[in-house]
């Protein structure tokens, strides 16, 4: 179909008046034939069952039945009168209902006609009734544009009021593929179907309205869903494409002495291939002139702070500074201890620049930034301020990324002439599959082993009644020498139950965990950062045993003597966050616990979060229950990608699919950057159609 067909208004669709336009576009944004036919249904029904009255159950499903109408009559109510119509077949009988419109129903039904009936039953004083049946004469039903799955389509409060009916629709829809069939545009090019076995776009459209099987359904389905996922990943690839070629950056074109020096005579333990292999694609973007713009993905303890350092030397073999930013004040703090340590016999500059740095020490960093004798400035949200200037900064790195938006990335690429690498680092492992949806306009490299030696860390659920166990078990482990976590949630930094629960908590464990026998750390969002600096100070350096804490140490903590993780109302918390936290273990050569308590009424969703947590420590597979549990809209990212808009494909279950579209366009692109090759001439064609719409979104990041 010509696209100036596409986009007909649908008042040109006969039986369409303006009343009706109007309505389908307010309520639900159907403008043109081409939106209408984009409308899909959101479940079938199997019409190819029909239904004796005899066999009915009072299961509240769907039913069709073959039958006539024998009687009618009005019962008067107090509140206006109901319609009662008695339905037959050859086994029995049943009664439909109608409350309302009963007086204009009452003079369109036939007695003694066949009719198509289609509704849910219920069970009512031995009797079956349906109330507002469907219903077809039989003579029409055989007629019209009949399929054994009848598609539903999702509505609204008001057009259900103002009569558009799922019958209307359907109505709609049949008279659209009477004017229109066959006559919808290719948009994919025919290599592509021939390879991924599709059928045409405008068998597929027809297919997904009226199937005739559940087969045809479900090529139909496979087709509308590459196409709608291929269009996606074409842009981001294509973006990304754009990007390496427009956006030069600065190309570090040697490894250096300080990255071989610290490589050979500091480095405390050999890299595992997976870092090793990482590390290769780092150097390989930052040594050519395109900027880099990588996404690094390691679940947590995977190593990806030794990364980030190696990367940051190399840029500083190159002449340049490096940026590492952190979402918290523990975690710069952290960072800074642990990489000054690491490069403690280098001729490197490093400072920490955070909310609580002195003015003192704030102005020497400025200082010294401008004038490049410091190379590695380590902080939270304060390096983004405008006072923080660069002499010439060539990397930066984003830890946890979640906590950072696309905004501010952006942010630090205005501190110079040229956009500086950017590696963003993510203990929070994004579904591949999501990832590649997400952040397409990101490379993406992926930690997937863990450093040697560790043990698994092994997960319970536990209850109140098991605390005097618990505690049992914590002496045993600071008898061996070990320190303990144990976390309470904060749902609102302000909310004063939380608060209550923590105290509480921190008052009952110094209690059984009595000085001067044990040494007790609390952390709170509420304490003032030099305190909280040193409460974690006192545990990491071993002088207490345990600490008692909000989600605050939720990220990159790194205290590799604890050993174990108690989790309060872990319930309470998301899966990502259990796994985040669980993550604080683990980290020395011991074995490693993690104790979940509960309480006893568990929502369905609570004892997924938990009993996927004792079952598995792989991040990965517990980031896909997190989305199966709380769909993609939730997940980082999503907003910025389309991936909610979707019109057919369904981001969870549609993986396989997306594997394909990803692969598909990045073929096609290698191929054809322009798609100028007239093999590709349909593709060209869909792709700017689509650009033209979603102009907006195509420039991000
Ligand atoms: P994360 O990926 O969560 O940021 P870290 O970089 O904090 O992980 O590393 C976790 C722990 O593992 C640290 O104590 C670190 O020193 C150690 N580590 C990292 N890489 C290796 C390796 N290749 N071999 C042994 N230990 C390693
Ligand atoms: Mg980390």
């Amino acid at each position: 179909m010509a696209l100036n067909l596409f986009h007909k208004n649908i008042i040109y669709l006969k039986g369409v008046g303006p009343a009706k336009a109007d309505l389908l576009r307010k309520e639900l944004d159907i403008r043109t034939i081409g939106d209408l036919v984009n409308f899909f249904p959101h479940r079938y029904i199997d019409r190819t069952q029909f239904y004796k009255v005899k066999d009915l159950q009072d299961t509240k499903a769907e039913v069709q039945l073959i039958g006539k109408i024998t009687g009618i009559h009005t019962v008067d109510q107090k509140r206006g009168s109901r319609l009662v119509a008695k339905f037959e077949d050859e086994s029995g009988s049943l009664e439909l209902i109608w409350f309302r419109g009963a007086k204009w129903i009452k003079q369109s039904l036939k007695t003694n006609t066949t009719y198509v009936i289609f509704g849910r039953v219920n069970l009512f004083n031995n009797t079956f009734t349906m109330p507002h049946p469907e219903m077809e004469l039989l003579s029409d039903y055989k007629k019209s544009l009949q399929s054994a799955l009848q598609p539903v389509y999702s509505s609204t409060e008001n057009l259900a009021k103002k009569g558009i009916s799922n019958r209307v629709m359907q109505k709609m829809m049949q008279q659209l593929f009477l004017e229109y069939k066959d006559r919808f545009d290719e948009t994919l090019s025919k290599e592509l179907m021939d390879q991924h076995h599709l059928i045409s776009k405008s068998n597929a459209l027809f297919q997904v309205h009226f199937p005739e099987s559940q087969e045809l359904l479900a090529k139909g389905q496979k087709r509308l869903i590459f196409e709608e996922l291929f269009y996606i990943q074409l842009q981001l690839v294509r973006n990304n494409l754009i990007r390496k070629k427009k956006i030069k950056g600065y190309a570090f074109e040697k490894v250096g002495d300080l990255f071989n020096e610290f490589y050979t005579k500091y480095l405390p333990f050999s890299l595992t291939n997976a870092q090793k292999k990482v590390l290769k694609e780092i150097r390989i973007d930052v040594g050519s002139v395109a900027q880099m713009n990588r996404l690094l993905q390691g679940d947590v303890g995977s190593g990806k702070t030794i990364v980030a350092v190696l990367s940051a030397l190399i840029a500083l073999d190159n002449g340049y500074q490096v940026a590492l930013m952190a979402p918290t004040e523990i975690l710069a703090n952290q960072h800074f201890n642990a990489i000054s340590n690491l490069l403690s016999e280098m001729p490197i500059m490093i400072r920490l620049l955070t909310g609580s740095s002195k003015t003192k020490a704030r102005r020497e960093i400025h200082e010294n930034l401008e004038n490049g004798q410091l190379n590695i400035l380590i902080g939270t949200h304060a390096l983004l301020e405008d006072k923080v200037k660069f002499k010439n900064l060539g990397l930066v790195i984003i830890d946890e990324q979640h906590r950072f938006g696309v905004a501010q990335r952006a942010r630090m690429w205005k501190k110079n002439k040229l956009p500086p690498h950017i590696l963003v680092m993510t203990a929070t492992p994004i579904p591949r599959t999501l990832a590649m949806s997400v952040y397409g306009d990101l490379d993406i490299s992926v930690i997937d082993e863990l450093p040697p030696g560790r043990k698994q860390i092994k997960t319970a659920l536990r209850y109140d009644k098991d605390r005097l166990s618990v505690f049992k078990f914590m002496k045993e482990e600071i008898a061996k020498g070990r320190q303990i976590y144990i976390v309470y949630p904060l749902i609102e930094e302000s909310d004063a139950f939380d608060y209550k629960d923590l105290m509480d908590g921190y008052e009952s464990i110094s209690r059984e965990f009595p000085k001067p026998n044990y040494q007790v750390s609390i952390v709170h969002g509420k304490m003032k950062p030099a305190d909280k600096d040193y409460e974690m100070q006192q545990f990491a350096t071993g002088k207490t045993q345990i600490l008692v804490a909000t989600t605050v140490i939720e990220v990159g903590v790194d205290v590799p003597n604890a050993s174990v993780m108690i989790i309060e109302s872990a319930e309470k918390f998301g899966l990502s966050q259990l796994h985040q936290l669980r993550g604080r273990v683990g980290r020395g050569a011991d074995q490693s616990f993690c104790i979940l308590m509960a309480s006893y009424k568990l929502s369905t969703q609570a004892k997924v979060r938990l009993q996927t947590m004792v079952e598995t420590t792989d991040g990965f597979v517990i980031a896909e229950v997190d989305l199966k549990l709380r769909g993609p809209g939730n997940i980082m990212g999503t907003q910025q990608s389309g991936v909610l808009n979707l019109k057919i494909a369904d981001i969870i279950k549609d993986t396989a699919i997306l594997k394909m579209a990803r692969y598909a366009a990045k073929d096609i692109l290698t191929d054809d950057p322009n798609l100028a090759l007239l093999k590709n001439k349909n593709i060209l064609q869909a792709y700017q159609e689509i650009e033209r719409k979603t102009g907006a979104w195509a420039n991000i990041s």
